[in-house]
């Protein structure tokens, strides 16, 4: 019985690329026009007949959600007074506690434009609530999956559970996770173990492993069948060939 390697797919060591596109920004905690604009230009649609294509989001846009957004509008308050607190007064209707807490945490990075208009958090623009899906979707356009999309967002924007909510998104959708290279290796899978050679005359085994593909054959001879005695011989073919996607006898 041969054993039977295929190691044609094997991929591994890939470089990660999970870090791409974030934005340091020790520096970060003035209004940049530059960045501002940039995030004008947004993922334009690229192809105009595609159907509920998003369509970009304005700075206008921007500001005008920021200053109805009761939570945000309590955050600048919170900003310019240091006051922290949200209590279940009038003026605090529609204040989001648990987003005012997220906020707390990173007080020292948010800055508010003199209008209040505005908020960044280092150089990336606060996104108020009704803007949050349509900036996620604006990153999804084209189904590049999640390293992509999230690259996307981290230029532009931020809000509390930014990454989160991306990273659900990207996992319902079909056409992202065909995109996104696949992260885990396939585990070494083994359907049943190794069958040898009978014994030879002088009492050794042969392990016979073949690949699939270009049926190069590699033998090694065993004094024992037992793990302890092939375990070394496999593996010195493995390293020597490459870990295979899937193991036959
Ligand atoms: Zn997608």
């Amino acid at each position: 019985m041969n054993l039977t390697l295929n190691s044609t797919k094997c991929e591994y060591n890939k470089p990660s690329i999970e870090f791409y596109g974030y934005i340091f920004s020790n520096d970060g905690v003035s209004l940049d026009p530059k960045k501002v604009e940039a995030f004008q230009q947004i993922s334009a649609p690229q192809n105009p007949t595609e159907h509920a294509t998003p369509k970009a989001i304005s700075l206008d846009d921007i500001k005008t959600a920021t200053v109805n957004d009761p939570t945000l509008q309590h955050l600048t308050k919170a900003i310019r007074t240091g006051n922290w607190t949200v209590t279940p007064i009038q003026g605090n209707i529609g204040v989001d506690p648990q987003e005012m807490n997220a906020y707390f945490k990173l007080r020292n990075e948010i800055t508010v434009s003199i209008e209040n208009d505005l908020l960044l958090k280092g150089t990336r623009i606060i996104l108020p609530a009704p803007l949050r899906s349509h900036a996620l979707s604006l990153a999804h356009e084209g189904h590049q999956g999640l390293v992509k999309t999230k690259r996307l967002l981290r230029e532009k924007v931020w809000f509390p559970g930014i990454d989160a909510q991306a990273k659900s998104m990207i996992k319902k959708c079909v056409p992202c996770q065909a995109a996104t290279p696949t992260k885990h290796h396939e585990p070494l899978q083994m359907t049943k173990l190794p069958d040898f050679c009978e014994p030879l005359p002088i009492g050794d085994y042969l392990l016979v492993v073949i690949n699939e593909d270009s049926r190069y054959t590699e033998v090694e001879i065993l004094n024992s069948t037992s793990t302890k005695a092939t375990m070394p011989k496999f593996h010195k073919i493995l390293s020597t060939h490459g870990i295979p996607i899937e193991i036959k006898n």
